[in-house]
């Protein structure tokens, strides 16, 4: 069984080894230095079944933030964040919203596609990220926000909203309310003066048993952050 998650050992020792991608970040440049470097991450074992590192994606000032888990399938053959069915039900979602595309910088908290594969067949299912994985991941999430420094953040489920809130972060309890962007390091003044809020992962609309609801409350978090953009 492959599996997301298992070293290799004549590349990435997991044992006894620190994962952190923080020495594979470049000291200078933009986004576009970021993503080259990201592209040779090794930071934690997750690079090795993975097809490639999916980067961010958008304009470098968008004014609208969106972090998802990880890639997926898709992504990770495409090489591109949300182009999967989660991206589209999202892109449908913002579009209801009233958030275009062309103001929108999209990206995952994790960069590299975690995943199993079928005991028959090469389907590969998604697993998500553990702790070590996201805190190792984490580096170039802060460095994307720090470049782009949007107006408004919004971290899509469980997994996006612990990367920037903390391992008590709860979903279902704190979604569709506008925050201030929290601190990104240790220095409580170490952000900017932005919002966050938080909604559900697209890829929960596709899995709920009441998809028009669970969109409808997805469009209805996002409408919020239009809002606030307006
Ligand atoms: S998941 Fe993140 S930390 Fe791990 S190898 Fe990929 S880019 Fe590096």
């Amino acid at each position: 069984m492959a599996d997301g998650t298992s070293a290799n050992p004549g590349t990435l020792p997991s044992v006894g080894r620190q994962y952190d991608a923080g020495p594979y970040l470049p000291r200078h440049g933009g986004l576009g230095a970021l993503r080259r470097a990201a592209a040779g991450c090794q930071g934690c074992p997750l690079f090795e079944h993975a097809t490639q590192t999916v980067f961010g994606a958008g304009p470098a000032h968008a004014r609208l933030l969106l972090v998802g888990e990880q890639p997926g399938d898709q992504e990770d053959r495409q090489g591109e964040p949300f182009v999967g069915p989660a991206g589209r039900l999202l892109h449908r979602a913002l579009e209801e919203a009233g958030l275009g595309d062309e103001d929108t910088y999209v990206t995952n908290a994790v960069k590299h596609f975690k995943f199993t594969t079928a005991a028959r067949g090469k389907r590969r299912i998604h697993k998500a990220p553990n702790l070590r994985e996201m805190s190792a991941c984490r580096p170039w999430l802060v460095a994307e926000l720090r470049l782009v420094e949007p107006e408004v953040v919004v971290v899509l489920g469980a997994t996006a909203g612990r990367a920037l809130l903390g391992s008590s972060f709860k979903v279902g309890e704190q979604r569709g309310v506008l925050r201030p962007m929290p601190a990104l390091g240790e220095d409580p003044s170490d952000s900017w003066p932005g919002q966050l809020l938080a909604t559900v992962h697209p890829s929960s609309v596709l899995r709920s048993d009441d998809r028009e609801a669970a969109f409808r409350g997805l469009v209805g978090d996002l409408s919020v952050a239009a809002a606030a953009l307006a």
